[in-house]
């Protein structure tokens, strides 16, 4: 019978469990602290940086949001982030992205300190994470890989993992992670040939594309696990709806397991955030 992976009884219990562990810090005199920087006025981003800052006050972080107007210059954010830098108090830094065209976000990203880089963006932690080393990881790829740890008992080995997607924040890290985790993997994207006879190759397809229900039936191999991160918005029978890169229902009865688009992975991807935060205040406090 194919298996529903309830992602957000998932990151419920994850963020219960970052509670625990703030409240016992707390009676060490630690609080852990995350700062979200937002410039300008996107509406997505308005939303995503208040349930950061929401779920960051739940689970007993000091939250900590700058909101800068559309006009901040690269100058300007990277003085606020020196000063994020050097506060002892704040221990996770995020930078919404995207920031306006005039600010250059590799840059603001490289300028987080390291240890403080709770998105595992900047360049070091993207370089730990391909040498294997200990380092902060991006959030929804590291959110997708608990999913399928749980899901499998710990243990992927020999498993052929198919990542449908190749960004940096979430393909890429995704197929560092499922190679440390001893997967065999297979990153497709825009150009790859052959797409659907790849996929029906796979014991776990990870699909971050983008493009709303391209994954369907005939793609997926029996029993094969489904991680669907695509977020699309989509207009049907009159209504808005959020659908992923997977058409949920065409595949169900193929697939052993797969995230619901609401519901999956979406959540896992704050709850992350705060995981990324309390290690690095855990590597800080040390
Ligand atoms: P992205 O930067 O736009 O990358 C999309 C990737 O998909 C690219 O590598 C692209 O290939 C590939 N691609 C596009 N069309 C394709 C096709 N027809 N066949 C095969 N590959 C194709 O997107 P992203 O930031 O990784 O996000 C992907 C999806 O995940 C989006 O729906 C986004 O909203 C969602 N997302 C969700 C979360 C969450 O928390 N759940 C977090 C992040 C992203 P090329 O490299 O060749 O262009």
């Amino acid at each position: 019978m194919t298996k529903r992976i309830d992602g957000k009884a998932f990151a419920e219990k994850l963020r219960r469990d970052i509670a625990t562990q703030t409240a016992e810090l707390k009676q060490q005199g630690i609080t852990p602290g995350l700062a979200v920087v937002l410039v300008g006025d996107d509406p997505a981003s308005q939303v995503y940086v208040r349930n950061k800052g929401k779920f960051a006050k739940e689970v007993g972080f000091k939250s900590v949001e700058h909101r800068l107007p559309a006009d901040t210059s690269q100058a300007q954010l990277l003085e606020l982030i020196d000063t994020l830098n050097h506060d002892d108090s704040i221990h996770g830094i995020l930078v919404q992205l995207p920031v306006p065209k005039h600010i250059d976000d590799k840059a603001v990203i490289n300028a987080i300190a390291t240890e403080k880089d709770v998105d595992g963006f900047s360049q070091l932690n993207v370089g730990r994470l391909g040498v294997g080393e200990a380092g902060l990881v991006p959030c929804t790829p590291l959110g997708c890989s608990m999913l399928l740890k749980d899901y499998f008992d710990g243990d992927l080995s020999g498993k052929h993992a198919l990542i449908l997607g190749r960004s940096n924040i979430v393909g890429k890290p995704m197929a560092n992670l499922l190679l440390q985790a001893n997967c065999t993997v297979t990153i497709a994207h825009s150009r790859t040939q052959h797409i659907e006879q790849l996929c029906q190759m796979a014991d776990i397809v990870v699909a971050a594309v983008g493009r709303p229900e391209m994954v369907k039936k005939d793609w997926i191999k029996k029993g094969a696990v489904i991680i669907d991160v695509g977020i699309n918005r989509i207009e049907r029978d009159g209504k808005n709806k959020l659908v992923g890169d997977v058409d949920f229902d065409d595949v169900w009865d193929v697939a052993g397991a797969i995230t619901p688009v609401p519901g999956g992975v979406g959540p896992m991807t704050i709850a992350c955030l705060l995981y990324n935060t309390l290690v690095a205040c855990r590597q800080l406090m040390q």
